[in-house]
């Protein structure tokens, strides 16, 4: 059964045997995420090393999305280990404690800047929104708070502004590090985390040449900024993520779902990728079966058009992995199966500059009216098959490429069955015959199947000039 939509699955503890790996892979996995925020470079290059060892071992194309730290703006510790904070009670962040001093009375956060952006009536979250601070005063070194909603908080977790505004940003000196670690692990995508602005993305961007890595650029939404500059992000980035954990506590929980739509409808219009992540199966971290809402969470991100969903802690530190991981893939089959997955093609006003996208919406209109059984892309770069992708169809796009970087670029793109493709003879013919048979040969395409196939006149990125409709015999 061919899924068009992508898992992509974060790696840690839980998933690091060469064993479990292998079997995520088995289960659906399509993409890995290596988290920058937890471990080291070493650990980074091992994990990455066994993935492209179990992926090669299985013969499949699973990408590689390094996602990078940011500026995520942290507590620090408590003598304790933790604390209970009661609702009512006073908790003061101070940036001059020291880091390890923390009480339930108060905590070192060694960030100035933040007492430039808090003001009384402001509130601080932390732990993703566990606990919730409203802020009383604020002086040269001190916030005074009151805890609105308490609980059990210990050290090193990360700190969100209600309503956004916090004014760290950029790459830090960690990530810049870190890209050149992705670069070197030739990493497939690169995810920013916290992005303000196109100009973020830019920077990444130039950070990413410069050390020699070939990643497309993935701009996590997950702050309040980032939707009011939703467009210029998208432009600047190959894909974006619909980061909810963070994202849903600077915005709100009422926000969030239309926030979600939103990203998901506006990424594919300008032709971009997007990721729908955190939370989507957070129950079977601890329980081997999903809850009704987490199946109709996958089931709606999938009905929205989303390219991939993300697992976080389920794949990473959970009890079930696999299990969670085709528990995931089963909801996406499903969903696929719906009329409503299926929108009808967009796009007809447009205007195409580009002969290939030209020749790709050409492709996804025939291949709709004349119901078609598959699609064929003949591509270098993956860019058509990426730009058919953007109309949503129950046919299936196969992207047939000698690179195995298209491959794997192609692994996080909705209803794009990425191929390895060698044909025998590129003496200036476009093997169109060797590219049905290998079809064939794997058992997607059968006698009388009516196919579109895309392609250029000559080898080369960019070059899909022309489309064939083909009666499989
Ligand atoms: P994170 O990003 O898992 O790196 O925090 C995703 C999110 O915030 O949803
Ligand atoms: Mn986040």
């Amino acid at each position: 059964m061919n899924r068009k939509t992508k898992i992509v699955a974060t790696l840690g503890p839980a998933s690091d045997s060469p064993e479990v790996l292998a079997r995520l892979f088995e289960a659906g996995v399509n993409v890995v995420r290596i988290n920058f925020s937890h471990g080291s470079a070493d650990d980074h290059r091992a994990r990455v090393a066994r993935v492209r060892e179990a992926a090669a071992d299985l013969g499949l194309p699973v990408a590689v999305l390094a996602d990078l730290q940011g500026p995520k703006i942290r507590i620090e510790s408590f003598v304790e280990g933790s604390v209970e904070l009661e609702n009512g009670q006073t908790f003061t962040l101070d940036t001059q404690l020291a880091a390890d001093a923390g009480t339930v009375d108060q905590v070192a956060i060694h960030y100035p800047p933040l007492l430039e952006d808090v003001r009384a009536g402001s509130h601080l979250l932390i732990n993703d929104g566990a606990i919730s601070l409203a802020v009383d005063s604020v002086d040269d070194h001190r916030i005074v708070c009151t805890v609105e909603v308490g609980g059990t908080l210990s050290g090193r977790k990360g700190v969100n502004l209600r309503g956004g505004g916090l004014s760290a940003g950029g790459l830090t000196d960690k990530d810049a590090e870190d890209i050149r670690v992705a670069a070197e692990l030739e990493a497939d995508y690169l995810a920013v985390s916290f992005v303000r602005g196109a100009a973020d993305m830019h920077a990444a961007r130039r950070m990413v040449r410069e050390a020699g890595g070939k990643a497309r650029l993935c701009a996590k939404i997950e702050r309040a900024e980032a939707i009011a500059a939703l467009d210029e992000i998208i432009a600047a980035s190959d894909a974006v993520m619909v980061a909810r954990g963070d994202l849903g506590v600077e915005i709100g929980d009422p926000e969030l779902p239309g926030v979600q739509k939103r990203i998901i409808a506006q990424a594919r219009e300008m032709n971009r990728l997007v990721i729908t992540a955190t939370q989507m199966m957070e129950s079977m971290i601890e329980n081997p079966t999903p809850t009704r809402a987490e199946v109709l969470d996958v089931a709606n991100a999938t009905l929205d058009g989303t390219d991939a969903v993300m697992l976080s802690a389920e794949t990473a530190v959970g009890r079930y992995p696999v299990q969670t991981v085709a528990a995931m893939s089963r909801i996406c089959v499903g969903a696929e199966r719906e009329a409503t997955a299926d929108r009808p093609a967009s796009g007809l006003a447009a205007h195409f500059e580009r002969t290939d996208e030209a020749i790709a919406m050409a492709t996804m209109y025939t291949a709709r009216h004349m119901h078609a059984d598959a699609i064929i892309a003949l591509t270098e770069s993956g860019t058509t098959a990426m730009l058919m992708s953007r109309q949503d169809t129950h046919i299936p796009i196969f992207a047939l490429t000698q690179y195995p970087v298209t491959e794997r670029y192609l692994a996080l793109c909705r209803n794009v069955f990425p191929v390895a493709f060698r044909p025998s003879e590129l003496n200036g013919v476009v093997p169109v015959a060797e590219a049905v048979d290998c079809l064939k040969r794997r058992g997607e395409l059968a006698a009388g199947d009516r196919v579109l196939l895309t392609k250029g006149d000559f080898t080369g990125p960019g070059g899909t000039n022309a489309m064939k409709i083909i009666t499989v015999d």
